[in-house]
This record gives structure tokens, C-alpha cells and sequence, in this order.
């Protein structure tokens, strides 16, 4: 039986309410399909969130069950989105937590796109 990468999806979670536009953000960029808004609480002195709009968990279910405009979409919006806020061709740093074990908080799919600043090693040992 082929695995289901759909995971059950919870509108009221607070990237699906900021896509609505019921809650305010920092925008840096919005197209068809992505929106990418500074974090509220930032961890590097650019520290900028990249989401899809379409309603996506996790990197699976995105991957497995996005049509493929809406990735294509959303890798470029995580590009012009670095290119935008001065990340490149500085240098910077792209990181999606995916699932219970990478500590993701928010069960909407979002990168962090962290920059301007030395960003040290990637994790710490
Ligand atoms: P996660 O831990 O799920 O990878 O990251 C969630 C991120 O969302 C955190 O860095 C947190 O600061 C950010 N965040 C949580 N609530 C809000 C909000 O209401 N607005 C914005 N802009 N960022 C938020």
C-alpha cells in the first residue's frame, strides 16, 4: 500500500492565521505562492521566516504532495527572499525544523533564513 505523506493540517495555527492576514507581520516578500516575514523572535540580526501558502505540516508532506509550481514557488522565494534582505551575496543560512525531534514549534512548513552576521558552526557538539 503506497504511504500517505498527507498530514492532517490545523488552520488555526499561527502561520496559517498570519496568511489570512489576521494576525500582523514583518513582510519581505510575497508572490503566488510563499511569504516570507521577519521572525518575531530573532536568533541572528537577519532572522527571517519563509513559508509556503499552501497547507503544508512538514518537509515530507510538502515534498510528496506539493505540485510541483508550488515548490518550484517556494525555493524561489527562499532565494529572492536572501537576495532581498542583503543575505546574499553575503552569505547565510537556510534550516527547517521538521517534526517533533528538530523541535518544530508552528505545524505550518516554514524555513529560517538566518544572515548578517558570522554564523558560527552549525551546530553545536
Ligand atoms: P520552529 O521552532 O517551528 O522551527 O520555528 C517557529 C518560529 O516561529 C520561531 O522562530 C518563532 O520565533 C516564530 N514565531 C512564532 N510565532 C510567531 C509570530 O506570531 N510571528 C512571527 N513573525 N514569528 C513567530
Amino acid at each position: 500500500m503506497p504511504i500517505d505523506h498527507k498530514q492532517p493540517y490545523d488552520d488555526s495555527n499561527i502561520f496559517a492565521r498570519i496568511l489570512r492576514g489576521e494576525l500582523p507581520c514583518r513582510k519581505v516578500l510575497e508572490t503566488d505562492h510563499a511569504l516570507a516575514f521577519h521572525d518575531i523572535n530573532p536568533v541572528a540580526a537577519v532572522h527571517v521566516l519563509v513559508i509556503p501558502k499552501g497547507a503544508y505540516v512538514s518537509w515530507d508532506d510538502f515534498a510528496a504532495t506539493a505540485p510541483e509550481a508550488e515548490i518550484a514557488g517556494f525555493v524561489r522565494a527562499i532565494g529572492e527572499t536572501a537576495r532581498l534582505v542583503g543575505a546574499e551575496p553575503q552569505g547565510y543560512r537556510i534550516l527547517a525544523n521538521s517534526g517533533k525531534r528538530a523541535g518544530q514549534e508552528v505545524p505550518h512548513l516554514h524555513v529560517h533564513l538566518f544572515g548578517g552576521q558570522p554564523l558560527g558552526p552549525m551546530l553545536a557538539r
